[in-house]
């Protein structure tokens, strides 16, 4: 399988390099010239499998310069007993006859980020191995929360890498916070910055394009590379857990052989609903996406009116991990929807980098509606829906997934489709334990481990392993730095690695 990048489709790599590179030189993401295929007798081989088996033959047609032996090797490693709760990894919940939840949150960091993190780090050190034999790398990571503790946790006493996660100070949840400064593994680090998420990410940012400090860190061995949600690394993984979960219901009877189901996200940089578009692409039967976004809505007006336009108020919402503006792998849907005009790509990107907006053409427009539903809920929406499912199914979810529901809701009310769905939920509600009691109706104490205890009372749900775990963790990471010393941390600690051994 050959991958191209989406400005310039005559680029054209081995999913080893796209791994390892993350990004193209272009500006463009690395895309599959063509997809695979899985037919439905591949299909009903997988039913019978493991999530294992599964993702290794998923990931077979996609890493076509790996072998078999190195696929199940990452694979087994990121899935293996003990890192995620439940032995079906994506577990498949059915809530009534047409409504199902696909829990993605059952790793060890309690959000769907693990899907992927779990095995990124394997998939990049097998690449690193193939195309920059012996070197190490190092990951930096700017994070507003969910993403860094997911990362710090699959590279974790990886050999040959070491992570180091910069956050904003005062831009983290409580839960958040401690989640990463107890983090245990002796090949990571976390650095807070006295300032808001976009000096953590523009510090990181300048890090990357910095000549020097590369060729420094180059001459001791060292590749400077990041774990962000548009290497192909993070995308691929996401793929399988919807086969999978179509696996599942197939085994236990829910849909037939061919049966179309609905998928609903909660969407913020549009990797996982891209993921499930792909998976239909090769073969999946789906028959809508639905698309559901918070308050900052650019993806619901967009699928709506066909121009995306980032110039609008930024809201920060009980749901963060999708309070996002450019939704960076809406530019692989949009190369798709182009039949994979890199021209068209560079046009419309250059137009929102110069202008903030773009639109799509009135064919690009039909095709966007023909598989995509787009919605949005506010935060009070969002509470009250949290109340609602509970109160109906008794059935707890986080802020992401009851977006969700909600948009899921606004679609049934003006469709009438009573096609079976899945609802993708993408976080543990004790991760947002003091939003989720004081929606169901509670106040919620200061303290982080009372507000989890008292969540667990009341509604008379287990608090999972992990989160249990942290209140007896001690705190490993308590420096906090100006943004302007983010090169100097790098370079003085990367070299304390080297002279550590
Ligand atoms: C990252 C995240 C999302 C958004 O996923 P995208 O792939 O960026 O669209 C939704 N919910 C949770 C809990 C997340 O951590």
């Amino acid at each position: 399988m050959v991958y191209i990048s989406t400005r310039n489709n005559s680029l054209k790599v081995n999913s080893a390099k796209a791994i390892v590179n993350g990004i193209s030189k272009d500006g463009g993401l690395f895309v599959p010239e063509k997809l695979p295929n899985i037919s439905l007798t591949d299909l009903n081989g997988l039913t019978n499998m493991s999530y294992i088996d599964r993702a290794s033959f998923i990931l077979s047609k996609f890493l076509t310069d790996f072998t078999n032996e190195e696929i199940l090797e990452c694979v087994s490693r990121a899935y293996s007993k003990g890192k995620f709760s439940s032995d079906d990894i994506a577990e498949v919940v059915k809530l009534d006859n047409d409504r199902f939840v696909l829990e993605l949150w059952h790793g060890p960091t309690c959000a769907f980020k693990d899907m992927a993190l779990q095995l990124l780090p394997h998939l990049l050190t097998t690449s690193m191995k193939k195309e920059v034999g012996g070197k190490n790398v190092k990951i930096l990571v700017a994070t507003s929360g969910d993403t860094g503790k997911a990362a710090l946790e699959g590279f974790k006493d990886v050999d040959g890498t070491s992570i180091l996660v910069f956050y904003p100070e005062d831009g983290v949840s409580d839960m958040q916070k401690f989640q990463m400064i107890t983090q245990d593994g002796k090949n990571v680090d976390v650095c807070s910055i006295k300032g808001n998420f976009d000096d953590a990410q523009n510090g990181v940012k300048k890090i990357f394009t910095d000549k020097e400090l590369g060729e420094q860190l180059n001459k001791n061995n060292v590749l400077l590379s990041s774990a962000n949600s548009i290497n192909w690394g993070r995308l691929v993984p996401q793929i399988v857990y919807y086969f999978s979960a179509y696996c599942d219901m197939l085994k236990n009877g829910h849909v037939c052989e061919g049966e179309l189901v609905n998928i609903v996200v909660p969407t913020g940089n549009f990797g996982n609903i891209l993921a499930a578009y792909y998976a239909k692409k090769m073969g999946l039967p789906v028959k809508k996406f639905i698309c559901a976004s918070n308050s900052n809505n650019v993806l619901t007006d967009f699928i709506n009116t066909g121009k995306y336009n980032k110039n609008r108020k930024f809201y920060s919402t009980i749901s963060p991990s999708m309070d996002i503006l450019i939704s960076s792998n809406l530019e692989r849907l949009l190369f798709d929807l182009y039949n994979g005009n890199d021209e068209q790509i560079c046009d419309l990107y250059s137009k929102l980098t110069n202008g903030g907006s773009f639109e799509v053409s009135e064919e690009v427009k039909i095709k966007l509606k023909d598989d995509f539903y787009g919605g949005f809920c506010d935060d009070i929406n969002t509470k009250e829906t949290i109340k609602n499912v509970f109160d109906k199914y008794k059935y707890l979810i986080d802020p992401h997934t009851a977006v969700a529901f909600n948009v899921y809701d606004q679609y049934l009310d003006q469709t009438k489709d009573g096609t079976k769905t899945i609802i993708a939920s993408t976080a543990s509600p004790y991760k947002f334990a003091k939003d989720v009691l004081r929606s169901i109706g509670k106040s919620a104490d200061e303290n982080i481990f009372e507000q989890v205890d008292k969540l667990a009372k009341i509604t008379k749900t287990e608090i999972p392993k992990p989160i249990l775990d942290l209140n007896s963790k001690e705190v490993r990471f308590k420096k906090v730095i100006s943004k302007n010393s983010m090169r100097t941390y790098v370079l003085d600690n990367t070299f304390c690695e080297k002279i550590r051994g």
